[in-house]
């Protein structure tokens, strides 16, 4: 018995599938802007296009009440330097995580997060999500603002990641105790149905279980303007084509290159499972230019191979637990966090250094817990019942905690971080770094298309994604006012059904999840920690391999596994532009985790510039753009939005037919 599919075949009783099966037949649909991927960008972007008037529709592989990572929620609202409790000045702040974030960030999402983030949270708030505690049911946790009721974060001071200094690493280091106000905690559970709601509201049109397969080029030309884009419903497998006269990609990026686990917690509860570099191939294939793909990281929190919990004293929404050893002796040293509270950013190399040394030493025993009962009742009930609870997959666990017992005001939890340590170089993730390349209208190098949100490069948070999402909208809307819509070619269209349909044309074959395991291997062998000539051109041709013997014995039973199977083949074009620009990147940059064994240095002409690729009649072109190729950031944004009217007013609406 080879597989699954063979044993109910042989079995005869395959579960009946509960839709109705529409393989290859065609809906066709046109509308001004096209949005794909229905995350928090893409829902952003969906409503701002929509109240400029232009008419919208929303394709999404799941459902957009609850897809993407940011689907179950979120508890910071991260660089929100214009919101009235802030102490920085917005264009000083950008300036400043800019920098912080290294020479490969992206400016200008930065620049667009600090200046409309505080709008697009007043925006949140009109549509019905929460983000201030108006039932008082956190009155005396620090943080807490009663005239505004905003929560503060714990990370409101100077951290490594927003105050870059080369001393901090070193021991002794003082920081300056500067307060900043620029994040605050919110109760993102509440966002994506109101999100959703919103763009029903405004008449967008919500393709729920649509999955975005491949752009449409104007006369199917490749790197021409796009002109719509094809996909199929995950369901009923039916095909999909919309024509429009723009498209935002807000997909996300890519997880699971290198790791498909299916028994732990799948790839990652970092990203959503439906991230699977969809919207970075199809832009790739259409010819649009992509930048930092050389770049990945080892798994970190939260992925099957790490604990799911944060860790406590450190990490996201945890971070202000102070953490204490088996005998209740407090660890060193937090860097920020609440004056009684634990640590933000602890994992500063100095002080995992002397942890680790302290263990040894036997000057702390294991194991360590996130001491909630050692902080002020008031502090620890925020962290339980706002952090905690609205951060996305964590309220599972509160749930489920709360049932067994636990009280935050009385009992600690355990902390795996130092049990586990090191994540293993070979699980990786290409999740947040490399993407496409945007210009100040958040447009990519092809007419008609933009990006948004984790699709984009070097993207940030949350709040990152919902304003350039909006600002993406924005933009979209105002550029279909001087184009008519475009020619679809319906030689694309065949090819495009061609190329998805195959595994349902097929009897008998290879399932995805075998042809995605085969992918992760190479990735972990010859494109783990250090890569060479040799184990590049290892990869490659065992990517070829893939894709000559084992993409054409692909096989999907019913339109859920179609959707995998196409998934893999996003994953498997995704690899092979990640390993060409490994190859392309004769050099070693620490900040892209990018290791090139056989070369160590990076001269200042790879280092200071970002590469970037694109495919052009089948052969890659590769280029070099010099980093802060956005310019000047605040003259930059203010010349592109001159006409930017803020916070959106309902009384104003131009309502379509
Ligand atoms: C556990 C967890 C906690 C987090 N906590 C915070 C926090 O507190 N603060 C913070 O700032 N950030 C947080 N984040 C990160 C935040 O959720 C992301 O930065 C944000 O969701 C990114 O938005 P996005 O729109 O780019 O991607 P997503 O929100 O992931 O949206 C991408 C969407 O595209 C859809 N899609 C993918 N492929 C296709 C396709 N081919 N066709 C159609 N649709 C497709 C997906 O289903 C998904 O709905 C957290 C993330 C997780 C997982």
């Amino acid at each position: 018995m080879a597989t699954w599919h063979d044993f109910l075949k042989s079995e005869g009783t395959p579960p009946e599938w509960p839709y109705p099966i529409r393989y290859e037949k065609e809906t066709e649909l046109e509308t001004d802007v096209l949005v794909l991927g229905g995350g928090i960008a893409g829902c952003w972007a969906a409503i701002s296009a929509a109240r400029q008037g232009a008419k919208v529709i929303l394709m999404e592989k799941g459902d957009v009440s609850r897809s993407g990572a940011g689907g179950p929620g979120c508890d910071h609202w991260c660089n929100v330097p214009a919101n009235p409790l802030s102490r920085v000045d917005p264009d000083e702040w950008a300036l400043r995580m800019m920098e912080a974030e290294g020479p490969y960030s992206n400016g200008i999402g930065i620049e667009i997060q600090c200046r409309e983030d505080y709008d697009t949270l007043l925006e949140m708030e009109q549509m019905g999500g929460k983000i201030r505690d108006t039932d008082d049911e956190f009155v005396g946790a620090e943080g807490r603002d009663e005239k505004t009721k905003f929560m503060l974060s714990p990370r409101y001071g100077v951290t490594p990641v927003n105050y870059p200094h080369p001393d901090w690493q070193k021991p002794g280091f003082n920081p300056p105790e500067e307060r900043n106000n620029v994040v605050l905690r919110i109760w993102g559970s509440t966002f994506k149905p109101v999100l959703k709601k919103e763009c029903r509201r405004l008449g967008v049109e919500v393709l729920d279980r649509v999955m975005a397969t491949g752009l449409l080029n104007e006369n199917g030309k490749q790197g021409a303007r796009v002109v719509g884009a094809m996909g199929f419903n995950v369901r009923t497998g039916e095909f999909m084509i919309v024509k429009s006269r723009a498209v935002i990609i807000s997909t996300a990026g890519s997880g699971q290159m290198w790791n498909l686990d299916m028994e732990h917690g799948g790839h990652s509860t970092m990203y959503s499972r439906n991230e699977c570099g969809d919207g970075t191939a199809m832009a790739w294939r259409a010819g649009a230019v992509l930048t930092m793909m050389e770049g990945s990281v080892p798994y970190r929190i939260a992925s099957g191979l790490k604990h799911k919990w944060y860790t406590g004293g450190c990490d996201a929404s945890y971070e202000n637990v102070q953490l204490v050893d088996n005998n209740n002796k407090k660890l060193p040293a937090p860097t920020q966090g609440w004056k009684d509270g634990g640590a933000m950013f602890s994992l500063a190399a100095d002080i995992v250094a002397e942890i680790r040394e302290g263990i040894k030493k036997g000057r702390y025993e294991l194991p360590f817990y996130g001491d909630f009962a050692g902080m002020k009742p008031e502090e620890s009930k925020a962290t339980w019942n706002l952090m905690l609870s609205e951060e996305s997959t964590t309220r599972a666990m509160v749930q489920s905690m709360t049932e067994g017992g636990f009280d935050p005001t009385r009992d600690q939890i355990m902390n795996y971080t130092y049990m586990e340590f090191q994540p293993s170089q070979q699980y990786r993730d290409a999740a947040r770094g490399g993407g496409i390349m945007v210009d100040w209208d958040l447009k990519t190098t092809l007419d008609g298309l933009y990006a948004a949100g984790t699709s984009m490069f070097s993207p940030e948070d949350h709040s990152f994604a919902a304003a350039t999402g909006r600002y993406a909208g924005r933009k979209a809307a105002a550029y279909i006012k001087s184009v008519e819509q475009g020619a679809v070619c319906r030689g694309q269209i065949d090819a495009e059904k061609d190329r998805i349909y195959a595994p349902v044309r097929r009897e008998e074959g290879i399932e995805w999840k075998e042809l995605h395991n085969g992918l992760c291997r190479i990735m972990q062998y010859f494109a783990g920690e250090f890569k060479t000539e040799t184990t590049l051109n290892i990869a490659l041709e065992e990517i070829e391999r893939l894709e000559k013997e084992y993409v054409p014995q692909l096989y999907a039973l019913d339109p859920h596994k179609l959707m995998r199977s196409v998934e893999d083949l996003s994953l498997i074009q995704y690899a092979r532009i990640m390993l060409t620009a490994m190859k392309e990147r004769k050099a070693s940059l620490p900040e892209l985790n990018f290791d090139r064994l056989d070369y160590p240095e990076a001269p200042k002409e790879e280092k200071d510039k970002y590469l970037t690729l694109r495919l052009v009649d089948g052969k890659v072109e590769f280029d070099r753009i010099p980093i802060r190729f956005w310019g000047n950031m605040k003259e930059q944004y203010e010349a592109h939005n001159a006409d930017y009217t803020g916070v959106y007013k309902p009384e104003n609406e131009e309502r379509k037919g």
